[in-house]
């Protein structure tokens, strides 16, 4: 077994040692979050600007799901292209122009970068600019980039958004104090949680993304956001840029993490303490009861998180602290300190942070602590399983409403599961 040597992170809110690898990782690009994004945003159109490989990814990520208006493409660069023998940026305005004209319901339009674009050195932005003005009025065209070069699986999320906030209008001078939720959530928990604001008496709340082009929030210093994803390190700096201020929290994970979220909130939009208990006492009690059945099956068991969508420090604190499972491991392709402090402080003090992969070395880490779960992508999880150890798939994680208490025992039942599997399988 190789170990590498811990090196001391530069201080953080919470001063954990981290391991930081840099070698061969195992992640999907980030053209993934075209899956959740294009659901969320109705009227948006993401057009991957790829090679077929691209096109199978999305293909095949996407599943079986048949639309009769799909609202991703990819607009496939052949290898002629890539010998720079026909000029890409005439094609693209063709592709754009027939793809706006046959689809007059696109209000946004996403051109998406991808390895073999930024290979060709296609400059996206430019050609968004170009088309913008072409367009303008009836289509708005922004880039950025889920190129497997520049970015792992849920920041592709990350890179959408912060595209987006430079665009959004800004909050009209002297207005109230307005909360913003930051991150793609199903529409059934972004509603469960405009419910319990409303109910909280938090007057305006809005959500980015928007789930139309034309409601995106506005921006400003009177922003206040919280968010819902750990992934979002570009947004956050970005909206931080045009005056808006996070609110510190953990991540709405299970009861402690949910309740943890709403009430920095509350906090911050000065509700009544005794209000905010009354509000969040039912959707509390609610997830405890439903986590409570998981514990007798997780409670003690160790978990090993390989780096995969950045979701890993806030889920290894929620089986920690709720269900009393024991994280090894907790590895993450980066590791944004500042938002993840609340979460991390609540960590066992001998779980191992990783940020960063050099995925030999972590696979000999795995084999020697023998974890009762391996927190994994579908590339390693099946060559774990034959060795005998038990995964769980972490792109599931990303696809499923984990977020929220009325989500909280769907959470912690998908690690539940691959356990009460292996027990199955071992009688
Ligand atoms: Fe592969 Fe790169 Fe295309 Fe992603 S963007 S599917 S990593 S070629």
């Amino acid at each position: 077994m190789t170990v590498m040597a811990p090196i001391l992170a530069p201080t953080g809110i919470d001063c954990a040692p981290v391991l930081r690898e840099r070698g061969q990782r195992e992640v999907f690009c980030g053209l993934t979050g075209i899956i959740w994004l294009h659901r969320k945003i109705q009227d948006a159109f993401f057009l991957v600007v790829g090679s077929r490989t691209c096109a199978h990814l999305l293909q095949s990520a996407a599943g079986v799901m048949v639309f009769a208006e799909p609202r991703f493409g990819t607009a496939i660069i052949e290898e002629r292209d890539l010998a720079g023998m026909v000029d890409c940026n005439e094609e693209l305005d063709r592709v754009v122009d027939r793809l706006l004209a046959r689809r007059p319901d696109i209000k946004l339009l996403f051109l998406v970068g991808s390895c073999p674009s930024e290979v060709i050195k296609l400059d996206l932005s430019r050609a968004g600019q170009r088309l913008s003005l072409k367009h303008a009025g009836r289509t708005k065209i922004l880039n950025y980039s889920g190129s497997g070069i520049e970015t792992t699986f849920t920041e592709g999320e990350d890179a959408c958004l912060a595209a987006l906030v430079p665009d959004l209008a800004a909050s009209a001078p002297g207005a109230a104090p307005e909360l913003m939720i930051v991150g793609a959530l199903p529409d059934v928990v972004e509603d469960q949680f405009l419910r319990i604001f409303a109910q909280l008496g938090t007057t305006t709340v809005r959500s980015l993304p928007a789930r139309r082009a034309g409601d995106m929030p506005p921006v400003g210093s009177n922003t206040r956001f919280l968010l819902a994803q750990p992934f979002l390190g570009e947004t956050a700096r970005a909206l931080e840029d045009r005056g808006a201020v996070r609110l510190d929290a953990m991540f709405p994970f299970g009861a402690e993490g949910t309740t943890n979220w709403l009430h920095a909130a509350a906090v911050a939009f000065g509700i009544d303490e005794m209000h905010f208990r009354s509000v969040i006492a039912p959707g509390r009690e609610r997830a405890k009861r439903a986590i409570e059945h998981c514990r007798t099956k997780l409670a003690g068991k160790s978990i090993f998180f390989m780096p995969d969508s950045q979701l890993e420090v806030p889920l290894a604190r929620f089986l920690a602290q709720e269900l009393g499972m024991v994280p090894l491991e907790v590895g993450t392709p980066y590791l944004h300190r500042r938002h993840l402090a609340q979460d991390l402080a609540l960590l066992p003090r001998e779980t191992v942070i990783s940020e960063g992969q050099d995925v030999d070395k972590q696979l000999d880490r795995v084999r020697a602590a023998k974890p009762d779960l391996t927190v994994c992508g579908l590339g390693l999880a099946n060559p774990l399983e034959s060795e005998g150890l038990t995964t769980k798939w972490a792109i599931e994680l990303v696809f499923s409403p984990i977020h929220g208490f009325d989500q909280a025992g769907d959470l912690a039942e998908l690690f539940a599961r691959p356990l009460r599997r292996r027990d199955v399988l071992k009688v």
